[in-house]
Parts: structure tokens; sequence; C-alpha cells
């Protein structure tokens, strides 16, 4: 085994490590690699339970009214900075502890209902949704999930009130995209009692406000002379922690505290780890889930607010005696605003009740979010831009800030193209594990393989010959069921074929992965718009509204999205791939 072969084998070691913990219900994006529409997961649309819509109605109301009249949305971006008082008043409404439970003084919200809240925020203001999701998608959510009942007593109360804010810090010089390189140490005491920390991290949100950071540092695994990395709670009061740049100036989201610290052997009680010890890469992935599904809450109520913007001038702006939105090629950028804005809510709710539902592996629904409320968001952003024309470009109105805002969302989280590559390629494992077994029995063929073989290949052609069934309730939505059961089967037929023609260099195929990725984003998106349309047509039944009553916005999606899928289908057969490759080696030399 050559080099680079040994290291291929050790990261797909650690990857597994990390992402499979042992069998588990077939979710429904990795349901959809193997051509299976697991129904129960998507359908029918999710809802608030019933006794918990009022208190979050009447948290909503309460919401509004506050950042009504507190939040400036263009002064914290100029004065780079979100107001205390706006803090205070964060934590006061209950936004700062929402999903934490009532006996730590969280509000016991369900992701779902934290996700309306956190659409509301971002509707307003970037730099305070990521405030938020800083503090409490992620910065305490390691304690509300790997927490023992001592450390969530000790730490919480004042966690889930604001009182006390809280961060999460994973990102290294060297540990950026490759979140596993991880260089901070962590050494034990001689007696055990505490570990000693060394290390720098940098563009860490909260980091100089936060009174609690989780962070991540290597430990040694006892017996032996490797490291993982554990998840430790660390306070700024501890002697050592040294804050070297408190705000880091940039481009958007100015209000929050990017920071960049030092930890010189800090000695931090073995209390404070979180998780078990060696785990705190799994610990951290979980972490990141919850936060991509708020992102995805963020986005929506951004998108919301570009389709709002766009919308208005449109309809006053004229142009050659004519409304701007009298010409085509602006009620084109209108028309796709509306269409992502409603499969963004889509895509976050179901994601979110996945989570509340106890599926316990969601990492690929909260991965395709991410990168889809991302890229849909930049989309909406830029087009809303353009229908401002000029005038956007200057800083009295909000969307020159929305634009710096939303850049950092692609970025941030596990960057989109990483991500990419993660959905591909975790989404393939299924698939890919039983053609592995067909071809390892092949090569070494014996009785009980062969039956194995059997099973595998027998379970494979099973999928890849049927279509699935899309169960829709409502008869005008048929035909869509219809077509998304066909596209999803040719899907499958793909992913196939793409095992098969590759096999194991596919890892590093990622114009492949694209693709793939690409079609099982777009699958799960199309999914939950006709998921919401379904259960808002048989609502809307219900309540004698005309069946002609159409939501135009909704179908769109639809139509667009499969297009998308049979084109990037279309690409694995019919692309430039080769001459990509080339022409970018021949630059990067
Ligand atoms: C404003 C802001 C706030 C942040 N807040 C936090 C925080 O609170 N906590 C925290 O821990 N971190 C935080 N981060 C860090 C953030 O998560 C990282 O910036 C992100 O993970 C990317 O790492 P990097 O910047 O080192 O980019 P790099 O890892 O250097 O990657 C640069 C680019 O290379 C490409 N790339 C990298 N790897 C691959 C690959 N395998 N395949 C294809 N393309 C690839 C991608 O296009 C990527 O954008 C924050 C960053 C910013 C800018």
């Amino acid at each position: 085994m050559n080099k680079l072969d040994a290291q291929r084998q050790k990261e797909i070691q650690q990857a597994e490590e990390l992402l499979f913990a042992g069998p588990q219900a077939l979710g429904f994006a990795k349901g959809l690699f193997q051509g299976h529409f697991v129904a129960d997961w998507v359908m029918p649309y999710p809802r608030i339970p019933a006794a918990q819509q009022p208190e979050l109605d009447g948290t909503l109301t309460e919401l509004r009214q506050f950042l009504d009249e507190h939040l400036d949305a263009a002064e914290i971006d100029r004065k780079a900075d979100i107001p205390r008082s706006v803090i205070d008043g964060l934590g006061r409404v209950g936004v700062l502890g929402m999903t934490a439970p009532k006996e730590y003084g969280g509000r016991g919200f369900s992701q779902m209902a934290n996700c309306k809240i956190l659409e509301e925020i971002g509707r307003r203001c970037a730099s305070t949704s990521v405030f938020v999701n800083a503090h409490h998608s992620i910065g305490i959510r390691a304690l509300l999930l790997f927490g023992t009942h001592e450390q969530k007593q000790r730490w919480l109360p004042k966690l889930s009130t604001g009182e006390q804010l809280g961060a999460f810090a994973l990102t290294e010089k060297e540990a950026g995209s490759d979140a596993a390189n991880v260089q901070m140490q962590a050494r034990p005491s001689e007696d055990g009692s505490h570990f000693i920390l060394n290390g720098e991290k940098r563009y860490i949100t909260n980091a100089a406000i936060a009174d609690v950071l989780t962070v991540m540092a290597r430990t040694p695994v006892p017996g032996s002379d490797k490291t993982a990395v554990t998840a430790f709670l660390v306070t700024p009061d501890m002697p050592g922690f040294e804050m070297i740049e408190a705000r880091m100036p940039k481009m958007g989201i100015r209000g929050t505290a990017t920071g960049r610290f030092a930890l010189r052997d800090v000695k931090v009680p073995k209390e404070n780890i979180l998780g078990p010890p060696g785990k705190g890469l799994k610990v951290a992935l979980t972490v990141l889930d919850f936060g991509r599904t708020t992102f995805g809450a963020c986005c929506t109520g951004a998108a919301k607010t570009c389709l709002r913007l766009a919308t208005e001038h449109a309809n006053t702006r004229k142009q050659f005696n004519k409304t701007l939105g009298e010409f085509h090629l602006v009620k084109k950028k209108i028309a796709r605003i509306a269409a992502d804005a409603y499969a963004m809510e889509a895509m976050t709710t179901i994601t979110a009740s996945l989570i509340d539902r106890g599926l316990e592996d969601y990492m690929v629904e909260t991965a395709i979010l991410k990168v889809f409320t991302t890229e849909r968001l930049w989309e909406a952003i830029n087009d809303a831009f353009q229908i401002y024309g000029g005038s956007a470009y200057f800083v009295d109105l909000p969307v020159e800030r929305m634009l710096r805002d939303a850049r950092i969302n692609q970025i941030g989280e596990g960057s989109n193209e990483v991500l990419t590559s993660f959905i591909a390629l975790v989404g393939m494992r299924g698939p890919g594990m039983e053609f592995k077994e067909i071809y390892d029995t092949m090569l070494k063929p014996s009785r009980a393989g062969i039956g194995r073989a059997w099973t595998a290949g027998m379970h494979r052609l099973g999928a890849t010959v049927r279509i699935p069934d899309v169960p829709v309730r409502s008869a005008e939505l048929k035909s869509f069921a219809n077509q998304l059961g066909r596209l999803i089967w040719r899907f499958n037929f793909a992913v196939n074929r793409a095992l098969i023609a590759y096999r194991e260099p596919i890892l590093d195929l990622q114009l492949v992965q694209e693709r793939i990725a690409g079609a099982a984003m777009d699958l799960f998106a199309s999914t939950c718009v006709l998921s919401r349309l379904d259960a808002e047509t048989q609502f809307g039944q219900r309540n004698g509204e005309s069946p002609a009553s159409k939501n135009y916005a909704a179908e769109l999606f639809l139509r667009q999205s499969f297009r998308r899928i049979r084109g990037f289908l279309a690409g694995l057969s019919d692309n430039d791939d080769k001459a990509v490759l080339k022409t970018a080696d021949s630059v990067l030399g």
C-alpha cells in the first residue's frame, strides 16, 4: 500500500468511526440513494402540536414586538456591535434558551418551534441571527445533548436566560474544513484531576462576549500513542485564557464579535469534559447538525425579506413608462425567489421535525438543508439586488448589507463544497457497501459469502426495478408525485451505475459527487415542497377553498427542481469534466 492509499484508508476509517454508530432506522435522504421513498419521515407535512401552538404564537408576538421596537439592523451593522440591551431583551423573550429543558431555565421548545423563532430574527438582522445561533444552536448544544445532569444544573440556568453567553470553538489555523485536524492540546495532569490546554482558536463567533465556551482539543488515547479530540467547557476567567483579537473586523454580519484566542497552560477540571473523552469530533458534528437546521430557518427568513423588498420595488419603480414588475426578466427573478422561499421553509420544517421525532441519523438532511438554503438565499439576494439597480449599491437601503451578510453562509459550519461531497459520499455508502459485498465475494468466493452477496444483489436489483410510490392525498398533485417517483428511480439507477463504473476512486471524483449530491438535494427539496403543498391543498379543500386556487410558487418550484434533477443526471454522462480538470491543472501547475 503506498503512502497516499494508507492516508486514504486512515481517513475512511476515521470517518467510519465518526459517522456510523451501528444499525439505525433508514432516514429519508439515505433512502433516496437506495431508491426508496421513506414516506413516514416526510408525509404528512409536520405541524406544531396543537398544545404547543398557543405558546409559540405568544412568543412570536412578543418577539416581533420587541424586535420592532428595539432591533435596528442598520445600526448594528454600522456600529459593528449588537447592543447589550438587545441581547438582554432576547434573553427575556426566551430566545437564548428556547430549546433548553424548562427544568434548567429554558423554554423547552421543539426544533420546529425554535426554527419559527429563528426565521423571524433572520428576516430582520443576520448579525443577530448568527449571534443567537452561535450561542444557542451550537454554543450550548453540546451541553444540552451530552452534558450530565450535574453539568446542566451547574451551567444551563444562566446560559438559558442569556445572563451568560456561550460560544462553540472548533476552528483553528490548521483545522478549518479539515475539522479533524485540531491541534489544540489537552494534557492530563499527573493526579488526573484536570487537563492542561494549549493552542489557539480563530474565527470564533461570540468568543469575546462568551462566559462559557465549548472548546475542542486533542487528548491522549490511554494505552496508545494516539490522540483524539475531546470537548471541554472553558471559561475566560481561567488563568492562561488570552483574547488575542476580540473582534476581527469583517465584511458582513458585522454585529457579531468574531474572535481569536489562545489557551496557555489553562487548567480545565475533568468535570468540564462534555461527552465521552476522545469523542469530541462526534460531539462537534452532532452540534453542527443543529446549527445547520437553524441556518435553514435564518436563510428562509432572509429570503422572505428579499421577496418583500424585490416586490415592493418592482411595483413602484417605473422605467420606460412601466413598473419594473411588468418586465418579464424582472418577473422571472421574483417568481424564482417566491418559489425558493417556499421550498426553504418546507425543507427547514421537515428537517427540524426529523430531530423532534427522534430520527437518530439526520446528518445528510441537515447538510442538504444548509447547502441548499444558503445557495438559494445567495441567488435571491443577488436577484433582489439586480432589481434595485444602482440604488442597491448605496448603504441607505438594506440590500447591500444583506448581500454582505449572506456571503458567510456558504462558508461557515462546513463549506458548501465539503458538504456537497459529504452528501454524495454518505448517501452512496449504503448502496456502495452492498456492491462491495458483491465484489469481495466475486474475488474470494465462500458459501456464506455467496449467500450474502446474493441477498445484497437481489436487494440492489429490487430497488432498481421498482418506481417508489409517493403517497400524496390530493388528486391534483398525483402527476407531480408520479414524476418525483420516477426521478427517484432514475437517481437510484444513476447512483448504482456510478458506483459500478467508478468503484472506490469515486471518493475523489468531486465533479461526479456534485451532480449526485445536486440531484439528491433537489429530490429532498421537491419532496418537502410536495408534502407542504399537499397539506395546504387538503386544508384548503376542507375549508371550502376553490380547487382552482393554485399555489403557483410551489408548482413552479417543482417544475424547476425536476428540470434541475434531469440536468444533473444527464450531466453524469454528458459533461466537460476532463477538460475542466485539464484546464485547472494547466493553470495550477
Ligand atoms: C464570520 C465567521 C464566523 C465563524 N464562526 C465560527 C464559530 O463560531 N466557531 C467555529 O469553530 N468556527 C467558526 N468559523 C469558522 C468556519 O467554520 C470556517 O471558516 C469554515 O469551516 C471553513 O474553514 P476555513 O475558513 O479554514 O477554510 P478552508 O478550510 O481553508 O477552505 C477554503 C475553501 O476551500 C474549499 N475546500 C476546502 N476543503 C475542500 C474539500 N475537501 N473539497 C472541496 N473544496 C474544499 C472550499 O471552497 C472552502 O471554502 C467562522 C468563520 C467566519 C468567517
